[in-house]
């Protein structure tokens, strides 16, 4: 098993956990990434403890703890008053309770650092500029990749971390277009020294009201404020990290909101705002055909109410390595990938529904902590990729 030839497609954050996964646990991987270049992409990620797990165990604890914020508390806010309705201790009581921190990190950051691990133990391992179009089986159970250049490569093992848009799930399972979700997502990122720091009490933070929620927290040593405003919306339908915005256009969609919300927003520099309206899929009920996986968003895409999006795909690539070090076979090892895995991200893309249907039709006026869903009250942070069950 050693000595397979591993292609993953996409140096997302799935694609990198793998890579580096895998080679920890002996394997040679190379990556495939259509883009020309690995770049600052992306804004504010959350990390919570069932995925400090992994990245711990690759060796990004003191990474994370030079690139992440650990904030020691959250809450909920009244989207009018913004009052605070709920008080969420993280910081160190998470780390006590699930014996990995929860951090907050710029995409960016923990992307760079991901990558830098899986060229550091082999420099060939990503290979850049190479959009895979097709895939075939050839000869002894060897897959043949073709990528847009004209060029081609084999592989006795594929794993497609292509995200949401997967070309390599297409291929296996046909064309099945992602849904709007009817959400469109503001992002952005503001400078701290714009704003009064007395405005992010507590540091981390969502803010509910009828139909939208907007979350801030810091980030980069707490010199940049992220946030992330989800807002029902039906007019607009294109995705991706770098759609630009202007603030109006938030604020356009937080009209009665509180004032150090809507100050945040003012706050965002030209160029700094972003839209992406929000994808998803149902359940996929396979995700392996012959020495074809899928990991991440390819496999299991899901709406950011729970934050763990990203987490997921980490997980994914823990276990998946684990179960390729154990196993004597491919499919020996894809078979206990999928049956570790599929329920349990499954579960939370159905929670991740229903997360932000709680939160969107919410009365602020009676919330209470009994009712706040998050992916700590639906036990998430408890899952542990290094120990669960193979
Ligand atoms: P992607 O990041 O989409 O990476 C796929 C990679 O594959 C890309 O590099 C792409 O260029 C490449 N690729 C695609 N097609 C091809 C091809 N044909 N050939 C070669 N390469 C290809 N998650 C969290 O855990 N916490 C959060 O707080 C959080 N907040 C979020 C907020 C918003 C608004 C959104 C939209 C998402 C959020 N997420 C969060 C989810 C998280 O961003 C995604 O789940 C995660 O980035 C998916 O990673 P991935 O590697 O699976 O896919």
């Amino acid at each position: 098993m050693k000595r397979l030839r591993i292609a993953i497609i996409g140096a997302g954050i799935a694609g990198l956990t793998t890579a580096r996964a895998l080679q920890l646990h002996g394997f040679r991987v190379r990556v495939y990434e259509q883009a020309a270049a690995l770049g600052e992409v992306g804004a504010g990620l959350t990390i919570s403890p069932n995925a400090t797990h992994v990245l711990n165990a690759l060796g990004l604890a003191p990474v994370l703890e030079r690139i992440g914020m650990r904030p020691e508390r959250g809450g909920v806010k009244h989207w009018r008053s913004g009052e605070t309705l709920v008080e969420i201790l993280r910081g160190n009581e998470m780390l006590q309770r699930y014996g990995a921190a929860y951090f907050q990190v710029h995409r960016a950051d923990l992307h760079e650092a991901l990558a830098g691990t899986v060229a550091a133990a082999d420099p060939q391992a990503i290979v850049l500029a190479r959009r895979v179009v097709g895939l075939r089986s050839v000869a002894g159970n060897v897959t043949q990749l073709s990528f847009a250049s004209g060029s081609d490569e084999t592989a006795d093992l594929v794993i497609g971390a292509d995200g949401l848009r997967s070309r390599v799930r297409e291929l296996l399972f046909g064309a099945e277009q992602p849904r709007f979700t009817g959400y469109i997502a503001f992002r952005g990122l503001v400078p701290m020294d714009s704003l009064p720091s007395e405005i992010v009490v507590p540091s981390s933070c969502i803010s509910i009201g009828p139909g939208r929620t907007f979350t801030r927290y810091l980030l980069r040593g707490g010199r940049l404020l992220n946030y992330v405003g989800l807002s029902e919306r039906d007019d607009w339908r294109e995705e991706g990290w770098s759609i630009s915005c202007s603030a109006a256009e938030v604020l356009g969609d937080y009209e009665g909101w509180y004032e150090d919300m809507r100050r945040i927003v003012r706050a965002t520099p030209a160029g700094a705002s972003f839209k992406w309206a929000l994808f998803d899929r149902d359940p996929l009920p396979e995700w392996t055909r012959d020495a074809v996986a899928l990991i991440g968003d390819a496999a299991h895409p899901m709406l950011p109410f729970l934050g763990q999006g990203a987490a997921m795909g980490i997980e994914d690539a823990w276990v998946l390595a684990r179960a390729f070090a154990d196993s004597a076979s491919i499919p020996e090892a894809l078979r206990r990938y999928v049956e570790a895995r599929q329920q349990r991200t499954h579960w939370v893309m159905q929670k991740s529904r229903e997360t932000g249907l709680s939160y969107h039709r919410a009365d602020p006026d009676n919330y209470a902590g009994q009712s706040h869903q998050s992916a700590e009250s639906l036990g998430l942070m408890s899952y542990n990729p290094l120990t669960v069950a193979l």
